[in-house]
């Protein structure tokens, strides 16, 4: 896999209260796809995530965490609803959802995942790899992670 392109500017989103905002330095320039059955459930179809380095978060106080398994945790923001991020525990990194941003134009998508959960009733047209849940837990095993 190629290194991704990353904006050379900063770029801030916020929930739809304003309540909390989240300030992303070096965002790459593409968005990860997740299809999972949980994902649908918190995100109304599927999770659109975006990540960077050096991130900061204001308005803490506002953020409710739900731990969503023994791995990760998803938060919101408590006054509105609006969802922020999903981290993954073990490593501690976090993607943020690509709604709460206004993103530049040219964005592409890393990779679908868990695209076997996904339903039949919408695709997106944009070429991208594509991996099964299968696929995606063997890739992460490999890696030295576990899943009970
Ligand atoms: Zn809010
Ligand atoms: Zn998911």
């Amino acid at each position: 896999m190629t290194e991704a392109s990353r904006l050379d500017h900063p770029v801030t989103g916020r929930c739809l209260c304003g309540a909390v905002t989240i300030t992303v330095e070096a965002m790459e320039a593409q968005v990860d796809i997740c299809h999972c059955a949980m994902c649908q459930r918190w995100s109304g179809a599927f999770y659109a995530g975006v990540k960077g380095e050096n991130v900061t978060v204001e308005g803490e106080a506002a953020v409710t965490a739900y731990r969503s398994s023994e791995w990760a945790e998803r938060a919101f923001c408590g006054t509105c609803g609006s969802n922020l991020w999903y981290r993954f525990l073990p490593t501690g990194s976090r993607s943020f959802l690509a709604g709460l941003f206004d993103l530049p134009t040219g964005f592409g998508i890393e990779r679908q995942i868990f695209v076997d959960e996904k339903p039949d009733w919408y695709d997106i047209a944009q070429e991208s790899p594509m991996l099964t849940g299968e696929e995606i837990i063997a890739e992460a095993e490999a890696a030295g992670f576990s899943f009970g």
